[in-house]
């Protein structure tokens, strides 16, 4: 497992149990996550590190760190498992034409995703694994798979194994996508639906063979790597156990990874993978996808290194809803840093206003499929107020102050 140092987390505020509400992919409506009591357990797909992190990753990351945070301060308990895909296709080729050594990029880049996440203040997951190290977790169950008749190797140059996807009980009801659908976005996203050899265009690439120029480990398999979705498969079911409470990543994860992941694992233990899935919209540059090959990416580092306050960035992360798809733009990030600088105001300066209604409202925002947009909607509304306060009670001002870094994870 990666290190990931942990900052001083925020204990739980709430003192009545509130449910934390989340919107389920597969069920297409909003849907209470976690458990009454005890460990709500919480998987989300990381980063491929070949290139450093952009707005729409540290959208996915702050999003799942408020539902992390809400979860807290409902006095439950986290079990948070992260990958990072430290070997696939896109880290390889990024290398080879950058004339790098692959693992260097993928420890550089996973170095300075950390920085950006602990910079914007995203509690670590208590799991931080890589796909190299979990390689013999994946041997494990595609041997597994084998015994139950679900992977094969194809009829081809090199024999690389292959889940058998459409035979796995359940698949399609992640994406709910038809079969056209899903055979354009597998060609779009990574997928093989033309290769040779296969039985099925849909099914995917559990363990590549080694190639000459590769990285390849030691398997039962042939000396080979894992592919994408049985990485983090064999990783969640390893550390989190069957049915887990959520499975997350970006939109563009849903198909063909989550689909397919979420296959593998019913079809290997015949239970369901995740209690639900949840997924965080994709985020512009003024009105356009934002997108290596256009040039575009907004990077979280980058405006670190112009000393942009790394609580703005997470304010304006905040101020969008997930479910929706939105364009960074620097007149938002204007309004952030002065929202910043009047939260700030608020809580040195002199209030009357009392906080417990605040507390309230920005609890139900967040437990109300993770509505932080509203939420900072509430605390604006406390600040403003309290501009005008002519007595101070500096008990309402702590309690601010702390629902906002514990609960919003923003340091005022
Ligand atoms: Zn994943």
């Amino acid at each position: 497992m990666k290190s990931w140092p942990s900052p001083s987390l925020p204990s739980p505020v709430s003192t009545t149990p509130t449910t934390v509400n989340a919107h389920d992919t597969a069920r297409d409506r909003v849907v209470p996550v976690g458990t009454e009591s005890g460990t709500a357990r919480l998987y989300v797909c990381g980063i491929t590190p070949y290139d450093a992190t952009h707005m729409g990753h540290a959208f996915t990351y702050v999003t799942f760190d408020l539902l992390n945070r809400a979860w807290r301060d409902a006095g439950l308990q986290v079990s948070y498992t992260q990958n990072v895909t430290d070997v696939d296709d896109p880290l390889l080729e990024r290398a080879t034409a950058t004339g790098v050594d692959w693992a260097d990029l993928a420890e550089e880049q996973t170095d300075l995703f950390r920085e950006d996440m602990t910079a914007l203040r995203v509690i670590p997951p208590e799991r931080y694994v890589g796909a190299v190290e979990a390689i013999p977790e994946v041997g494990t169950l595609v041997e597994r798979l084998a015994k139950a008749g679900y992977v094969y190797q194809v009829d081809d140059e090199y024999r690389d194994w292959y889940f058998t996807t459409t035979r796995a009980a359940g698949f399609g009801e992640v994406s709910s996508y038809d079969r056209a659908t899903m055979l354009d976005v597998f060609a779009e996203r990574g997928g093989d639906p033309d290769r040779t050899g296969k039985r099925d265009p849909l099914d995917c690439l559990v363990w590549r063979l080694e190639r000459e120029g590769e990285p390849a480990w030691e398997s039962p398999l042939g000396r080979g790597r894992p592919g994408w979705h049985i990485e983090c498969t064999a990783i969640a079911l390893e550390t989190l156990g069957e049915s887990f409470d959520v499975q997350g990543g970006g939109t563009d994860l849903l198909f063909p990874h989550h689909e397919m992941s979420a296959a593998e694992a019913v079809a290997a233990t015949g239970e369901p993978f995740a209690k639900a899935y949840v997924h965080v919209a994709m985020v512009g540059l003024d009105g356009e996808k934002m997108s290596k090959s256009k040039g575009n990416l907004v990077l979280v580092s980058r405006l670190r290194e112009q000393g942009v306050d790394p609580m703005a960035i997470r304010l304006v992360l905040l101020g969008h809803h997930h479910l929706t798809e939105w364009s960074w733009t620097s007149a938002d990030l204007d309004a952030n840093v002065a929202r910043l600088a009047s939260w700030r105001a608020a809580v040195s300066g002199a209030t009357s206003v009392d906080a417990e209604e605040t507390v309230r409202a920005v609890r139900a925002a967040v437990a109300d499929d993770l509505h932080a947009d509203r939420a900072l909607e509430v605390i604006d509304g406390w600040a403003a107020a309290s501009s005008q306060a002519s007595s101070d009670e500096p008990g309402a001002r702590q309690t601010v102050r702390d629902l906002v870094d514990g609960l919003l994870g923003v340091a005022l």
